[in-house]
Formats: C-alpha cells, sequence, structure tokens
C-alpha cells in the first residue's frame, strides 16, 4: 500500500483479479461505474474530482484482499450521504448485503466525536463496533479515514487537528485491536504529522541521520544469519524492523526517553515458511548471540488477543548492542500486517469459495476467534480483550451534550433517564430521541441522541415501568420509589391508628408525643424516627394498640400514683383522727394543707428543728420527715409522693431528738472518757455509744446524743471539737 500513489479503477481490477473471480470483478466495476456516475460534478477540497476519494478507499480494501461486497461498498460508500442515491437504489442496483454495507458507513458518519476523556473515547469506540454491526463495515470506514488521512493538508488547520485526534482515539484503537497494523501505524503516524508537527519532523530528520549507519549494521547481522540458516537449509525473507515516528514519539514522550535511546535498538524481522522453522531459527539467533534474559516471548503458542502471532527475543548482537528478533512465518506476518482483514481475506477469498458463507456464519466465526482470545493468559491483554467486546448485547446512545452512554440492548428511554440521574428517572414524562417525541417504550438504537423530558409535578413511575425497562439499575431506583411512596402511606395510616388508640386511654395524642415519649419507644422498638414508628404500624409490623401502651406508660403510672397518694391521704387521715392519743407525740413538724396526720421524723438522717426538712407521704404510716440532704429522701417514688412539711414555730419544750454523730481522733487513752465528759457538761444526754481503733492508731467514735434543737446541735459539736486530739466530728445518716 504505496500512499501516494493515484490509483486508478484499472490498477485496482488487475490486483482484484488476482483472487477474485471475473463474476466478482464485474461487480465491483459496477459499482465504481455507479459511484462514478452518482458523484460526477462533485469535487473534493483538493479539486480532484470526487470519485477518486472512493477509488482510494476501495484500493486500500482491496489491498486487503476483502470480498467483492465490502471492495462494492467502498467505491459506494458515500453515495448515499452525498447524492440523491438512496439504499432502496442500492438494492435495486446491487444486493441487500451492499446496501446493508453502505447503510452501515453512512451512520458510522453520522457519530459525532467529543474528545473529552479515555472513558468517552472508549464508549466512543465500542458504539463505532456496535453499530457498524458487520465487521465489513468496520473496515469500509477505516479505509475511508485512512485516505481522508492521506489528504488532510487540504482541509483548514482546526478540522486538521480535531480529525486527527479523532483517528488517535478512534480509528487507531480499532484498527489496533483488529490487528490491521500497516493502517493502525500509518493513521497514527498522519496523525501525529498533524497534531505536533515540530516533534514529527524532529523525528524524521533524526531517522533520515541515522539510517545509513544503521542500515549497514542491520546488513551485517542479515548476512551473518543468512549463512547460519544455509547450513540447516531454512529458507527466510530477512529485513530491518521499520520503526514508526509514532512509537517512538510515544516513548520518547511517554517514557521519557531520548531518541537515541529508543532507535539505537536494533531490530530485525525474519519469515519463514513453517512453525518448525520458526523455532530452528531461534535456537540458531541464540546460539550465534547471547540471549537477554526476559526478553523471549512466545506468541505462536499464546497469540495476542489482536491475532497476532510471532516470536520475540532480545539478544546482544555483534557490536555488543541489544538486538531485537521477530520470528514468524509468511501467514502470521499477514496477520500481523492486516490483522482481521487477512484472516477474512485468507478465509473468504482463497480457501472457501467466494460468497458462500452467510453473514451469520461469518458472525459466528468471528465470535470463535473472539472467545478463543479470550483464553490468552496474558491478564493485561485478556482485559484488552474484553473491552473489545465486539457485537455485544451493548446499545451506545448520546446525550444531547454529546455524551455517550452504554446500555444494556433492548433499553429505552426511561432506562438511559434512571442512567443520568435518579430524579430524572422519576420525573421523567417523555422523551425525545433525535429530535422526534418518542414513546417511553421505545427501543433505543446505536447513536440515538436522547433528550429525556421531565416534569417537577410528575407522580413519579407507574407499576408498568417496572416491566418496561431494561436496566436493574432503572428498576431498583423504580422500585425505592414505590416503597418510598408507600412508607409514605403508611405513616400517615399509621399515625392515624395511634392517635386513636392514644384517645382511646382517654388522653390528648398532644400530651402523649412528648420528646421523651417517643424516644423511649423508638428505643424498645428500635425505631429511627417518629415516621419510623408510624409507618411500622401502617403496614402493620406492630398493633397501635402496642405502641399507644407503651407511649402512655410514664403518663398511666403517673396518675395511678397521683391516685394512690389521695387514697393514702384519706387513709392516713382517717386512722389519723380515729386513734387521737397519737397526737400527744408532737413531732413538731407542720404538713402544708393537711392537718392530724401522722408524722414521722426519719431514723436514718434524725433530723432536728432548724434542719432543713422534706416529707413524702408513705403507705400507711403517715408523713415521713428527713433531711432535706438524706439520700433516702431523694428516691424517685418519694419525690413524687413530696409533700410541704415545716417546723412548728412552737412546739413542746420537753421534746428532744435523737442525733447520731461521729467522731474520729488519734487513738490515747482517755479519749473516749474526755468526749462523753465533754458532752456530759453540756448537759445533754447520751443515749448510745460505741467506740472502736484501727492499726493506725484512728479512733472511732460513735454516739446517740438528745438535742433540742439545731442550735443546741451545733454548741454539743464545739465543744467536742475543741478536745485534744480530735479530728472530725460528722453527724451521720444510716
Ligand atoms: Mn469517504
Amino acid at each position: 500500500m504505496a500512499k501516494n500513489e493515484i490509483v486508478t479503477i484499472e490498477n485496482i481490477i488487475e490486483k482484484a483479479s488476482d483472487y477474485l473471480a471475473e463474476g466478482d470483478i464485474e461487480f465491483i466495476r459496477h459499482a465504481y461505474n455507479f459511484a462514478k456516475d452518482a458523484h460526477k460534478e462533485q469535487y473534493r477540497k483538493s479539486g480532484e474530482p470526487y470519485i477518486n476519494h472512493p477509488v482510494q478507499v476501495a484500493n486500500i480494501l482491496v489491498d486487503l484482499q476483502m470480498d467483492p461486497v465490502t471492495i462494492a461498498g467502498g467505491f459506494l460508500h458515500d453515495v448515499v450521504e452525498d447524492t440523491d442515491v438512496t439504499l432502496d437504489d442500492l438494492r435495486e442496483a446491487f444486493n441487500e448485503e451492499v446496501a446493508m454495507v453502505v447503510d452501515g458507513v453512512t451512520k458510522l458518519g453520522k457519530i459525532k466525536y467529543k474528545s473529552k476523556e479515555a472513558l468517552q473515547a472508549e464508549n466512543h469506540r465500542k458504539m463505532f463496533v456496535a453499530m457498524a454491526k458487520d465487521i465489513r463495515v468496520i473496515l469500509i470506514k477505516l479505509a475511508d479515514r485512512l485516505h481522508n488521512m492521506r489528504t488532510l493538508k487540504h482541509l483548514p488547520t482546526e478540522k486538521q487537528r480535531r480529525i486527527s485526534n479523532e483517528t488517535l482515539e478512534i480509528f487507531a484503537p480499532i484498527a489496533h485491536r483488529l490487528g490491521i497494523s500497516t493502517i493502525k501505524w500509518e493513521l497514527e503516524d498522519t496523525a501525529l504529522r498533524y497534531l505536533n508537527p515540530k516533534q514529527y519532523y524532529r523525528i524524521v530528520q533524526l531517522m533520515k541521520q541515522k539510517r545509513a549507519e544503521r542500515e549497514s549494521y542491520i546488513e551485517e547481522v542479515i548476512e551473518e544469519v543468512r549463512s547460519q540458516l544455509k547450513t540447516v537449509h531454512i529458507e527466510a525473507e530477512m529485513s530491518g524492523r521499520p520503526k514508526h515516528l509514532y512509537s517512538i514519539y510515544r516513548k520518547m514522550v511517554k517514557q521519557n526517553k531520548q531518541f537515541n535511546e529508543i532507535y539505537d535498538l536494533l531490530a530485525v524481522r525474519i519469515i519463514v515458511d513453517s512453525i518448525k522453522d520458526c523455532y530452528a531459527v531461534l535456537g540458531i539467533i541464540h546460539t550465534c548471540w547471547k540471549p537477554m534474559p526476559g526478553r523471549f516471548k512466545d506468541y505462536i503458542a499464546m497469540p495476542k488477543p489482536n491475532l497476532y502471532q510471532s516470536l520475540h527475543t532480545t539478544v546482544i548482537g555483534p557490536k555488543g548492542d541489544p538486538l531485537e528478533v521477530q520470528i514468524r512465518t509468511k501467514e502470521m506476518h499477514e496477520i500481523a500486517e492486516y490483522g482481521i482483514a487477512a484472516h477474512w481475506a485468507y478465509k473468504e477469498g482463497k480457501q472457501v469459495s467466494k460468497n458462500e458463507k452467510s453473514f451469520e456464519e461469518k458472525l459466528s466465526w468471528f465470535r470463535e476467534i473472539l472467545e478463543w482470545q479470550n483464553e490468552t493468559k496474558d491478564a493485561e491483554e485478556f482485559i484488552e480483550s474484553l473491552k473489545v467486546d465486539f457485537f455485544s448485547d451493548m446499545v451506545y446512545v448520546f446525550t444531547p451534550k454529546g455524551d455517550v452512554i452504554e446500555l444494556p440492548s433492548g433499553s429505552i428511554p426511561i432506562d438511559f433517564a434512571y442512567r443520568i440521574h435518579t430524579e430524572i428517572g422519576n420525573q421523567t414524562i417523555g422523551a425525545k430521541v433525535n429530535g422526534k417525541m418518542e414513546p417511553l417504550d421505545y427501543k433505543l438504537k446505536n447513536g440515538d441522541i436522547v433528550d429525556v423530558m421531565t416534569s417537577k409535578h410528575s407522580y413519579g413511575p407507574s407499576q408498568d415501568w417496572l416491566n418496561i425497562t431494561q436496566t436493574t439499575q432503572a428498576k431498583n431506583k423504580i422500585r425505592q420509589f414505590f416503597k418510598k411512596q408507600r412508607r409514605e402511606e403508611n405513616i400517615l395510616k399509621g399515625k392515624e391508628l395511634v392517635y386513636k388508640e392514644i384517645r382511646a386511654l382517654n388522653l390528648q395524642p398532644k400530651d402523649v408525643l412528648t420528646h421523651e415519649n417517643i424516644n423511649r419507644v423508638n428505643e424498645k422498638f428500635n425505631f429511627t424516627s417518629e415516621d419510623d414508628m408510624y409507618a411500622a404500624v401502617g403496614y402493620q409490623g406492630i398493633t397501635a394498640a402496642l405502641i399507644a401502651t407503651r407511649l402512655t406508660d410514664n403518663i398511666r403510672k403517673t396518675q395511678e400514683k397521683e391516685k394512690d397518694l389521695e387514697e393514702t391521704i384519706e387513709e392516713v387521715v382517717k386512722s389519723d383522727t380515729s386513734k387521737s392519743k397519737l397526737g400527744k407525740k408532737d413531732s413538731g413538724v407542720q404538713v402544708a394543707g393537711v392537718d392530724n396526720l401522722l408524722v414521722r421524723l426519719s431514723k436514718c438522717c434524725n433530723p432536728v428543728p432548724g434542719d432543713k426538712i422534706v416529707g413524702y407521704i408513705t403507705k400507711g404510716r403517715g408523713v415521713s420527715v428527713h433531711r432535706a440532704d438524706c439520700p433516702n429522701a431523694q428516691t424517685e417514688e418519694a419525690k413524687e409522693r413530696y409533700i410541704d412539711v415545716a417546723w412548728k414555730q412552737h412546739h413542746l419544750p420537753q421534746r428532744q431528738f435523737h442525733v447520731d454523730l461521729e467522731i474520729t481522733g488519734y487513738d490515747r487513752r482517755g479519749l473516749l472518757n474526755e468526749v462523753l465528759q465533754s458532752v456530759n457538761e453540756m448537759k445533754t444526754n447520751i443515749t448510745h455509744v460505741n467506740g472502736r481503733s484501727d492499726r493506725n492508731k484512728m479512733a472511732t467514735i460513735q454516739i446517740t446524743i438528745l438535742i433540742n434543737n439545731i442550735a443546741h446541735l451545733h454548741k454539743v459539736v464545739d465543744r467536742i471539737k475543741q478536745i485534744k486530739d480530735i479530728y472530725t466530728v460528722t453527724r451521720t445518716i444510716q
């Protein structure tokens, strides 16, 4: 495939005659004449007749030894897009296959590429391949792009750059995956020339400078190998492996290497007749020169996913520099250069009689190839081969902004909407596909531009959406919506039921539904919120009666206690009046609002007049009066029954009160006596004494004394504290 020769239809016919039958030659000549007629009076930017372009495209396809339909497709690829010719015209003039192939190329031409990010490029490539349906469409499109790149100089700079970018991102990778390296390299090198002309021409210059030196060295190596091969009678074609500009450029940029570091790695390619010869040659190379460890790759035993097969090794060459050697058969070389196209041409054009296989059969053959590729063990390449994903069950569509969205085939605009955003999905009311309103169950096609219409007033998805959507994502989101919607209904229903139950208990919901009560119930049943509680009742996971009972637990307890208290007071008052003799023993305490109540001064803290006191009503034992700081009067139960109490201003003078004191001091002889004496001096009676001492000579004396009032107590305590060796005096609570 020389780049710049002007190829005529006669050149093409001549080349095609090598592998096509006479009828097929007539067929492609007919395609040429038809295209020439359709494009007459059309000219390219370069000023040449338009037909030159399809002719060059067909030529590239003939070089790939494609079948007659593909070559005809090359001639006709622009007629539907650029002339009045219709697909029906093609069906009539040729056949369904030609029409289909041209239709495929035309559709691919309508994809608008948007260079943005790697993922988008990948999606574009997938869309491209998925849309093509037939591998031949891709080959025509690649040939079309290749010729356009060859003639890119006629376009304005900006277009050159855009097309070159697109070529690098979409077309060259596709050529690579199909293994068509000749097209891949040329696309990349040409794109580089327009995207980075400075570097491109610099590399060209550097290559020129080194060429003579390099060629003579390679010649030397080849001579050496040739003489060795003669001794074992192996025929081989040998050449210095051409380096591609773009690969040098990429290594320089990506691996940050100098030109010399890359270009000085010399390479020789040896092409032989059989696989046996490949390994024989490898053995000879390895005996001539020392192989570099870790550089041997057997792509014959383990082909690359794009079908590439070859032996690679690197040895220390005659001048002590690394020398790369590639060894392969002629067939392998064809595949290395033409990839999938080589397979196609080989199987379709040469061995099997032409046009024999149906499209389906070709497709299944292609799938087999892909499956076989998947068995390769190189993990990275395996992933890469998965990415190729030809004829996958996916459909690729555009957002109005040009992003490509990948969906399972059969997807509808609702799937698309949910892929964009849940809210967009929920609010979808319609869809425009390629600018035209389509029903929501419209099956999306590759390349469709989908514009979803939403409304904030939408009532959300309908149940039916679950049946018509294709993606799990959309189905899940729709189910979530329904669940949430039902939840809202359940909350309303549950609330109503709980309120009803609360009222049935003669309570008002607003009094019952305090934070405290709700939190208590939430904690008990593991609800996360008040709504959660109602929702649970709404879908009858739990009864409203139970919730109402639990919510009102505290309120009802309090009510019962109040009732209880009233009863107790009544009881005490009753008993008090009946046993009037109790009135004689005056406690000295006044109970607010209630006369004649039985009052007991508690034994635990022994309050005396002047102490701050509290009182609470006990069941059956009247009012218990404690010092305000007595822990026994601080219980919840006591607090609930508090009643106002106060010391009477004038109680009976003979009434005395017990007080417990604890006195500590240094344990010396006579200490206890001194304490008792002091108390006695204060004219205070002692009713109980207890004394002990510990190993540290600490003495503890507990005494109970009879006291008139708090002032009296203070005097006694002060007196005790004056005794030598006394450390502390404390009023105790039992
Ligand atoms: Mn074209």
